[in-house]
């Protein structure tokens, strides 16, 4: 938070590079199909995927009974990925003993089956599960009603008086249908990528709700000694929220993706550590040029913002959260920038530390070896004491923004 006011401040407002866009979900466009009558006489089918979920849905032009479904009976709608692969994988819905069941070769997989309306499925499953890794898929449905008596390869529904079939006819209504009738759609099973953190509740907040946890925050890097403070959180087990300065970023791209790659969470300080408690555009400026550095060097765009000195206002708070982010200040602060030694930045951070403490320091803007040396003491005595580290957006119970990536 602290550091020696820029004697000249950059007000230049420059070009922000747009927001590369981050899509939860792609694919999943209907399919349709010509009628082709029967009772389960399917007329669109979709595959996509929402977040890490693949969802397939399929749509009959009537309803999807239980009974229609049974395994029992022979009923089923199959998923076949790949199929004229090696590694096809065939992935068949039906009812067993009153449930839904999504089986991939016979065994069941963890799915969720909903019916959106009565003449619709939805089924949702982990692309691991199907042991479906990301890239391009083809695929293809087969459906089946239960009951289905097959004549000479094709099948009837099964009526009162028996089949409906004429002998040496075709079938008169046919029980299964593939879609499409010839070869297959195509898909893509797409890589998951955490993209963000969602900021909600409080904009402005000091310290997290009241549990035995508390999150370390350092301010004014990257800096000399960031990938020291890094491997040394990395020893002791715990993460951290490094508040970073937006014109130190440059050049180091592969430090701050280590830092993710640690558990550790990317926050905003600012582009050059003004005082922006007035607010105004340029402290718009400020906020979006230092999430565009940190979004080009990581692809994540952090939901956290530090005020430079804590120096806060109603119009910063809103701007803060008008470009998605919350801003933090702190409930612990040991002065670390004034060097008292080790041991009291050590012993000031484990007296005030309290449930959902939010503790500032410092790995940038000056000499930090004191900071530095006091962490391991600082670990061990709050994890002593019952309390769990974690990053501040954690802290706050803020959900991950997911996006899709090929
Ligand atoms: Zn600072």
């Amino acid at each position: 938070m602290r550091r020696l006011l820029p004697a000249c401040l950059i007000a230049a407002v420059l070009a922000v590079p747009a927001a590369a866009s981050a899509s939860t979900s792609a694919g999943g466009s209907w399919h349709s199909a010509t009628p082709e009558g029967g009772a389960l006489d399917l007329s669109a089918v979709a595959l996509g995927q929402e977040e890490r979920e693949l969802v397939f849905r399929a749509k009959s032009r009537q309803p999807i009974t239980p009974a229609l479904l049974s395994a029992t009976g022979g009923g089923e709608i199959c998923l076949s990925i790949d199929p004229k692969a090696t590694a096809a994988r065939r992935l068949c819905l039906s009812r067993e003993s009153g449930r839904w069941q999504f089986k991939l070769s016979g065994r069941a997989i963890d799915a969720k089956v909903t019916q959106p309306r009565a003449t619709e499925v939805e089924v949702r499953f982990q692309p691991g599960d199907a042991a479906l890794r990301k890239g391009a898929v083809d695929w293809n449905v087969f459906a089946r009603a239960a009951g289905c008596v097959s004549v000479m390869g094709l099948g009837a529904p099964q009526g009162a008086a028996g089949p409906k079939v004429r002998l040496g006819a075709e079938p008169e209504l046919p029980c299964t249908h593939q879609l499409p009738r010839t070869g297959s759609y195509a898909g893509r099973v797409w890589q998951v990528k955490v993209s963000g953190c969602v900021a909600t509740g409080a904009a402005q907040v000091s310290r997290g709700p009241r549990g035995k946890r508390v999150a370390l925050t350092y301010d004014d890097g990257p800096a000399v000694l960031t990938p020291a403070f890094m491997s040394k959180l990395k020893s002791l087990g715990v993460p951290a929220t490094f508040f970073m300065v937006g014109q130190q970023v440059g050049g180091r791209a592969a430090l701050l993706r280590q830092m993710l790659a640690d558990g550790h969470m990317v926050a905003n300080h600012s582009w050059n550590h003004p005082m922006m408690g007035a607010g105004g555009p340029g402290a718009s400026s400020q906020l979006s040029r230092t999430n565009a550095a940190i979004r080009n060097a990581t692809g994540y765009t952090p939901c956290l913002f530090r005020p430079p000195y804590g120096s806060t206002g109603a119009d910063l708070v809103r701007r803060v959260r008008a470009q998605g982010m919350t801003s933090v200040l702190w409930s612990v602060d040991p002065l670390d920038w004034r060097q008292p030694g080790s041991g009291a930045i050590a012993s000031r951070i484990i007296s005030q530390a309290g449930p959902g403490a939010i503790i500032l320091s410092h790995d940038g803007g000056g000499p930090r070896g004191q900071t530095l040396a006091a962490l391991p003491s600082i670990v061990k005595a709050l994890k002593r004491k019952g309390y769990t580290f974690v990053t501040v957006n954690e802290l706050l119970g803020y959900r991950e923004k997911l996006s899709l990536v090929r």
